[in-house]
């Protein structure tokens, strides 16, 4: 029995740790958070492509329960004309639509999934070194403490301890260009049409996008272009401070987004948009990267839990089909990694581009580039095999 150790319980982390449970190997996670840490954070849609995913280790059902279904999207410009309404995704399959949910949500019913099969997570457990030998890997913790077993996954996000252990050299996350803002209300006015849809605005100051959730909650976001904000700013400016910065950007258009700002209370937050750079090592013997520990893309695509949670089914199939554990990493990679570093390149064209360029970004079978700011990737038939959980993965032997 191979005996795994997932650093992170993030969306990568409890995910790989389904994934691989579901493949027959003893898997343990690790946590640096001492709970699962509920807090209000940002949302996120997961997209057809990452409902897939999660089906192939039997979870798409809990995540569905939670989050609340989105089959279009409509685009508008900056005088709140619609450019374009599009299908999003799977809209026709009930289980595969996108859905839309906070981060934290998803977070804890995939961290409840896993308490549920019995697989160990230990919180509090902040992975401080990985040192790899010959016959296993031995990670320590902030608390002294120490795990052994035959391999580590680091799914330990965007500022990975396990991707600085692995390669000293690597280059840590860059600032993509954008701040981001999101929040919720529900003092807005919500159109007696809005079940199902989001709604992209091409404003002139700053990209936003809302949708309203079936208790009449609006979701929203903006990016806005700018220098990135310092730690210090983001911690001591105000909810209200950021509504007021934000709302002379979104006046001059004559879409809702300016009143929904105006309309939220505290429950407004900002960031920056981070992203790695294409290029970074992935794996060493007993050492493996998933999620945004190895790929974070900025969010304009919205796919990077999509992304993390396909991570999650290729690492577990390449493990269970490959001859040699050393196999199944480079397998992982050759599958993972054009797919994924196409979706960094992509974010930051969208997130950097005030073109006029109506041309598809590679990959996606969304509408126009400048029509979306969240393209669907192609759920093609190449997807659907490497994803299916009774499909060998590729380029590898099942053992009989
Ligand atoms: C504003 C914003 C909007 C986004 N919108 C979307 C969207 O709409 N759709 C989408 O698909 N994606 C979206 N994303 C991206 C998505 O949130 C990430 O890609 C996803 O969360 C990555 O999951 P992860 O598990 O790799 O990393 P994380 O979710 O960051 O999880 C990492 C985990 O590792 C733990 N950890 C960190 N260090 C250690 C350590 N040393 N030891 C042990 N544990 C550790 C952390 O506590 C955390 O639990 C958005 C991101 C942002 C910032």
């Amino acid at each position: 029995m191979v005996r795994i150790m997932v650093i992170g319980g993030g969306i990568a982390g409890a995910a790989a740790a389904l994934a691989l449970h579901k493949a027959g190997f003893e898997v343990t996670v690790h946590e640096a958070h001492p709970s699962t840490g509920e807090d209000i954070g940002a949302f996120l849609t997961l997209a057809s492509n990452g409902m897939r995913a999660l089906a192939q280790f039997d979870a798409a059902e809990p995540v569905a329960d939670i989050g609340f279904p989105i089959t279009t999207m409509d685009v508008v410009d900056e005088a709140g004309a619609q450019l374009a309404a599009v299908p999003l995704g799977e809209h026709e399959n009930p289980l595969a639509r996108y859905r839309c949910l906070r981060r934290a949500e998803l977070g804890a019913v995939l961290q409840s999934e896993v308490r549920r099969r019995g697989i160990p997570i230990r919180y509090a457990a902040r992975l401080t070194s990985v040192t790899e030998s010959a016959t296993g890997v031995t990670v320590t913790f902030a608390d002294g403490d120490s795990a052994s077993g035959d391999l580590v996954v680091g799914a330990d996000g965007l500022h990975s301890t396990v991707r600085s252990q692995l390669d000293p050299t690597a280059a840590g996350p860059d600032y993509a260009g954008q701040r981001v803002f999101y929040g919720y209300t529900t003092e807005a006015a919500a159109p007696d049409d809005a079940a199902g849809r989001i709604t992209m605005v091409r404003g002139s100051g700053a990209a936003f996008g809302y949708l309203v959730s079936p208790a009449g909650e609006t979701f929203w976001f903006a990016r806005v272009p700018g220098p990135a904000l310092t730690a210090e700013v983001v911690t001591r400016t105000t909810p209200g401070q950021w509504r007021d910065h934000l709302l002379p950007i979104l006046r001059p258009d004559r879409t809702p987004a300016a009143d929904i700002v105006a309309a939220t209370d505290d429950r407004l937050m900002a960031t920056n948009a981070l992203h790695l750079s294409p290029g970074t090592r992935w794996h060493g013997r007993r050492t493996v990267l998933i999620g945004d520990a190895a790929h974070a893309a900025s969010p304009a695509t919205g796919q990077g839990a999509s992304m993390a949670l396909e991570d999650a089914v290729v690492l577990a199939k390449a493990l269970r089909d490959a001859d040699t554990p050393g196999a199944a990493l480079d397998a992982y990679e050759r599958h993972r990694r054009p797919r994924v570093e196409r979706n960094i390149t992509v974010s930051a064209q969208l997130t950097t581009s005030r073109t006029t360029d109506r041309t598809p970004p590679p990959g996606t079978d969304g509408p126009p580039a400048r029509d979306s700011e969240r393209p669907a990737p192609r759920v093609d038939e190449e997807l659907l095999r490497l994803l299916d959980w009774d499909t060998p993965l590729p380029g590898t032997r099942r053992p009989a």
